[in-house]
């Protein structure tokens, strides 16, 4: 891994220039950006703080610990920003998003965490202000929450005890925008009095809609039926405009949140919207792509390869290919994850393989060779594997492949274990041997210890979200969000969430008090590494970005409060109050 961290001196000659101290004239080379007064940490060992950042175009140019020396790069059209002592790190890089996903549940209805009329009204509310008169109000996923909250034994039970929303909580509200949501196991779907009005159902019900003790139908419609497919073969599907404008939501958020790149699972059709915002000047993130594993071969048979742009296929840092993504099992919340030994709860569950690791019709056989042969056309076209593995044997059967292919010579820079959940003992030392990533997802250990013991028990719990065991035997870390989640879990995005997550092993309320499996608490610098140069490594530019550092690049995140110093239960409370993107402010917070 070294090698990735080796040093840019193309800027020594600036360096050298902000040593000769402060000039009265006018510089040769004025900064278009200076900070000044900031409590610097910038991710490198050479210089852990600094007080100042010289930024010219999009290149850091200096990092100072004397803000007089950083005056001297003033020119008339330099922006000062003095930054009364605020925390600045390199900006976040967020190493695992579904951004096509985010910003539905930011424009259309997100009732994951409602389980009430009330609250279903105040979403209805709440995205009647974002949508035009008439735009059908879709999505929902009702109920996410309160299934966890029955546990186990509850869940799948199917009681009177379980809300169900009806038409008439939102029809006066909605009158002007047909609904169709859905339950978060689309079992369920209710639709409001001016879409059944539209399919023809409101007074002729046909099979599969709920009838009350009058016989009139309620809005609720099953999941699979005639009245379903009456409703969604009316539904307008959502307008390209509406796409890019939850797009351009997703995008605000992240801004917000100070993250200013994405490692995101590209899908064609997004990927042409990345490249019509790129084209509009509105895309203020990084986007490294990646696409499905089993396009390898077609995107280098184009001419593609990583580093290059999905539409010109000119090298382009800010919107370009990164790795593959693959999956080789299922995941925890559906059962899914691959394990050594049956579920505690489902004894004769072992979890089940994916479409890249298996031809059986039930995933229950898995075939690695499968696996071995896409990454290796992946590897022919220029790109490296990010797999998907989540229970301790998909873990330990990706690094079994993974040590394959480094025996064959191959080097594994770049390449990740994507989730790593479940760890066996005898395997967190693979990592650091093999040079493989753990791309993990903090905030999964927020949601996901309510059930996570019931489902694997106490022992194989140890080995769960296990970050420390992760750094004691030399892994490198790299975190992700998985924003927006599941549809039966949301995933938050924002840093504090996956810090917090990280450092303190609580849930958002604060429990347990001392944390789950408290021993797995990482450092707050740690976290940090995680977010920032650890993930532009991970993507194959450490040499330019991901620190603050003359000659990277500019993206920069600006923090209300010192993260290293503040007690860590605080953490939650933190906000950005500055982002800057390719030398570019693109988020300002109004204080
Ligand atoms: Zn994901």
């Amino acid at each position: 891994m070294g090698r990735l961290f080796t040093t840019s001196t193309s800027l020594f000659a600036v360096l050298l220039m902000a040593s000769c101290g402060p000039s009265t004239d006018v510089p040769d080379n004025p900064a278009d950006l200076i900070l000044l007064n900031g409590r610097v940490y910038t991710m490198e060992e050479d210089q852990p703080w600094a007080s100042a950042v010289v930024v010219t175009g999009n290149i850091i140019t200096a990092v100072l610990d004397d803000d007089g020396e950083a005056r001297a790069f003033r020119g008339p059209d330099t922006e000062v920003i003095d930054l009364r002592g605020r925390f600045v790190v390199p900006g976040f890089i967020d190493g695992h998003v579904h951004f096509n996903n985010a910003g539905s549940l930011i424009n259309d209805a997100n009732l994951m965490a409602v389980a009430d009329d009330q609250g279903l009204a105040e979403e209805m509310r709440r995205v009647l202000g974002i949508l035009d008169e008439g735009e059908w109000i879709t999505g929902g996923l009702w109920g996410a929450y309160e299934e966890w909250g029955l546990g186990a034994e509850a869940a799948g039970d199917k009681s009177e005890t379980r809300w169900a929303p009806n038409r008439w909580v939102i029809d006066e509200i909605t009158v002007n925008h047909p609904c169709l949501l859905n339950s978060f196991d689309s079992e369920l779907f209710l639709a409001n009095t001016t879409a059944l009005r539209a399919a023809g159902l409101e007074d002729d019900p046909v099979a599969g809609m709920q009838l009350n003790d009058e016989g009139v139908p309620t809005g609720l419609i099953y999941r699979g039926s005639p009245a379903l497919e009456r409703i969604r073969s009316v539904r307008t599907p959502k307008s390209h405009e509406r796409h890019l404008n939850e797009n351009r939501a997703a995008l605000k958020a992240l801004r917000e949140a100070g993250i200013v790149e994405i490692h995101d699972i590209a899908r064609p059709d997004q990927t042409a919207r990345f490249v019509e915002l790129q084209r509009n000047g509105e895309l203020t993130a990084r986007v490294w792509l990646r696409p499905d594993l089993s396009q390898g071969a077609d995107l280098g048979a184009q001419g593609f390869t990583m580093g290059l742009h999905p539409d010109s296929g000119e090298p382009d840092p800010f919107l370009r290919y990164g790795a593959l993504k693959a999956y080789i099992d299922g995941i925890m919340g559906t059962h899914g994850a691959l394990f050594f030994e049956p579920y505690d709860d489902q004894p004769d569950n072992y979890g089940h393989y994916r479409p890249h690791t298996s031809d059986h019709p039930q995933l229950q056989v898995g075939n690695m060779e499968k696996m071995y042969n896409l990454i290796h056309a992946g590897l022919e076209a220029g790109f490296v594997p990010n797999v998907h593995a989540i229970g301790d044997r998909g873990v330990a059967l990706m690094l079994d492949l993974y040590e394959r292919l480094m025996n064959e010579g191959v080097d594994l820079s770049g390449f990740r274990v994507i989730h790593a959940q479940v760890i066996r003992p005898q395997d967190f030392p693979r990592f650091q041997q093999l040079g493989v990533i753990a791309e993990v997802n903090p905030y999964h250990i927020s949601d996901d210890m309510r059930w996570m013991e019931e489902r694997i028990g106490y022992e194989r719990s140890k080995g769960a979200y296990a970050f420390q065991s992760l750094l004691d035997n030399g892994a490198m870390l790299s975190f992700g969000s998985d924003w927006p989640g599941t549809s039966a879990a949301e995933y938050h995005m924002h840093p504090k969430y996956l810090i917090h997550a990280a450092v303190n092993r609580t849930t958002l309320n604060h429990t347990p008090e001392d944390g789950w499996f408290p021993e797995e608490k990482i450092s707050v610098h740690e976290a940090l590494k995680a977010f920032t140069i650890n993930n532009a490594v991970a993507a194959l530019e450490g040499d330019i970005r991901g620190s603050i550092k003359a000659g990277k690049l500019a993206d920069i995140t600006v923090c209300d409060r010192n993260l290293l110093e503040i007690d860590p239960d605080d953490i939650l409370e933190m906000n950005v109050d500055m982002t800057i993107v390719d030398g570019e402010i693109v988020f300002r917070r109004d204080r």
